[in-house]
């Protein structure tokens, strides 16, 4: 059994606005995400092993989330001046890539195991070895939701989490997969 505030307390040390738990069985991996991505419209597919077709298949991916009973969804939510505030959001992700990181390590001392899920594609490297080499750090990345065919609005949905904070704020949401 997850101790919610204990996990709250420690995504919040890390910077994260938000924490939930998140029921592993609410997690559909959707085709049409995976339809969505072959669109290539933020031009990373099939340029990133943490991206889909390299990320694997959905039933791959499904079975990676087999193991899992429950986890917790972290989010940053950032103010926006406007809404066409491109900075405003590419600083929001870069932080929420930075509680995601430290979240994960302080995580991986109680949850060895764990599946880490987050949001955007990898840029652990300057140049992704995708699809010449394998990956540079198998154990040290991960894939977004998005990537595994998740849809997030709907899994915070489900899982009783906002995505949408009102006007002039942006949300980026990822998870942690823990027992
Ligand atoms: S760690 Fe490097 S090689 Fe591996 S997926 Fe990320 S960018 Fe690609």
């Amino acid at each position: 059994m997850l101790n919610l505030s204990e996990l709250e307390k420690l995504g919040h040390s890390c910077g994260f606005t938000h924490v939930a738990l998140l029921k592993v069985s609410t997690i559909d991996l959707l085709p049409e995400v995976r339809e969505m991505c072959e669109k290539n419209t933020c031009h990373m597919y099939g340029k990133n092993w943490c991206c889909p077709p390299g990320v694997g298949t959905l039933e791959e991916c499904a079975a990676r989330l087999k193991k899992y009973e429950n986890g917790i969804l972290v989010q940053t939510v950032g103010q926006l001046e406007d809404a066409l505030d491109g900075e405003g959001m590419m600083e929001t992700e870069a932080a929420h890539k930075e509680h995601f990181d430290e979240m994960r390590d302080k995580l991986l001392e109680k949850y060895p195991n764990m599946l880490s899920i987050g949001s955007g594609c990898c840029t652990r490297c300057k140049k992704c070895t995708y699809p010449d080499a394998p990956c540079r750090m198998p154990d040290n990345t991960f894939a977004s939701m998005e990537a595994y065919g998740m849809l997030v609005t709907s899994i915070c949905q489900k899982n009783d989490l906002p995505y949408y904070y009102g006007p002039c704020t942006i949300s980026y949401t990822g998870c942690f997969l823990l027992e």
